[in-house]
């Protein structure tokens, strides 16, 4: 009986230590997420046939609220818009910044325009005069006609965007691509009070390439590789220098998910069903779990204790090699 208990003991206390340790482990990769649900309020986003895009947004960053609390209990998890309100962008970057968040995942639902066709129906005759008095003659021309209709663009499925790596360690050239910013009619509205030519935005964005984008591009791929798993339609991950300002304002490893077409007639209902925003939550948080475990093996091996893992899936890695490519190519023009 004795033996028993003790070996009860023993089992549960090797229990606690492992399960302390993961806790441990885990705290020290992740501490807190930022979690953000595009546009709100009066920023409705994308418009499908009936639904937009900002209630979409909400509705799979609060499932995936949820499932990363049920998850990671011991995660801070920070929503820059629990609610129907819209949030200016500075504002969502403050949000994170000021948590010092260690990831920041955005939801968004994608769009593409109607697809615009010319169809020739036929020549129509169209008779003119030319000249005056005696001379005056009749010219019939034939003139062609055409037929304009729009059908639904056939584009469909998922895209992770990351801020991309600006690949240039140079400020002029970060300064010269986030100039642009400052034309938009709407920048006041998007952007707040923020100099994107400012110093700070400026070494932040420097910092962000250099640290985060490798972190960035693995989340991404992982997001997508959930998504091929689910059975949806992957268009990949991407890589955006200027546009996706949230994801540059950020300093921390940032992702934005752009969940499904909501011009697409099928993909508006999967947006809009309960079953597809958690399968989209879920494949989310799947994609975040394995990130995590990418991480900790990063962090045993700092420590020289196992090898690093290879990255994630093989997008990734050819991605990564990408980026890399065109980062050596665009040194080599520089010398
Ligand atoms: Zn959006």
């Amino acid at each position: 009986m004795l033996k028993k208990t003790l070996l009860t003991l023993s089992f549960f206390s090797l229990l606690t230590v492992l399960v302390s340790f993961t806790f441990e482990k885990r705290q020290k990769a992740i501490r807190t997420i930022i979690i953000d649900a595009g546009h709100g309020g009066n920023d409705v986003g994308a418009r499908g046939a009936y639904s937009n895009e900002k209630d979409i947004c909400l509705a799979v960053e609060s499932k995936l609220a949820e499932l990363i609390r049920k998850e990671y209990p011991e995660i801070k998890l920070i929503r820059t818009r629990p609610t129907d309100d819209y949030v200016q962008l500075h504002t969502r970057a403050d949000i994170a910044n000021k948590n010092h968040g260690d990831l920041f995942i955005s939801i968004h639902v994608n769009s593409a325009p109607a697809v615009q066709h010319k169809e020739f129906i036929g020549n129509k005759t169209v008779v003119t005069y030319v000249g005056k008095g005696k001379k005056k003659k009749k010219v019939t021309k034939q003139v062609p006609q055409y037929r304009y209709y729009t059908t639904p663009n056939p584009a469909k499925g998922t895209e992770t965007y990351i801020w991309g790596a600006h690949k240039n360690e140079d400020k002029e050239v970060a300064m010269k691509e986030n100039a642009p910013m400052l034309t938009e009619d709407n920048y006041k509205q998007n952007y707040g009070d923020i100099d994107p030519n400012s110093p700070e935005f400026v070494a932040l964005s420097l910092l962000k390439t250099k640290q985060f984008f490798k972190r960035s591009a693995t989340l991404a791929g992982m997001v997508e590789e959930q998504f091929t798993l689910a059975g949806r339609t992957s268009r990949g991950q991407k890589q955006r220098q200027v546009g996706i300002w949230v994801l540059q304002a950020t300093a921390m490893p940032s992702i934005l998910v752009e969940t499904g077409y909501i011009s697409d007639r099928t993909e508006e209902q999967y947006l809009n069903s309960q079953e597809g925003q958690d399968e989209i939550a879920r494949c989310v948080t799947n994609a975040l779990k394995s990130y995590i475990t990418w991480l900790e093996k990063q962090q045993v091996s700092s420590d020289g204790q196992t090898q690093a893992p290879a990255v994630s899936s093989k997008e990734t890695y050819s991605f990564l090699k990408a980026v890399e490519q065109e980062e050596q190519k665009r040194k080599a023009l520089a010398k």
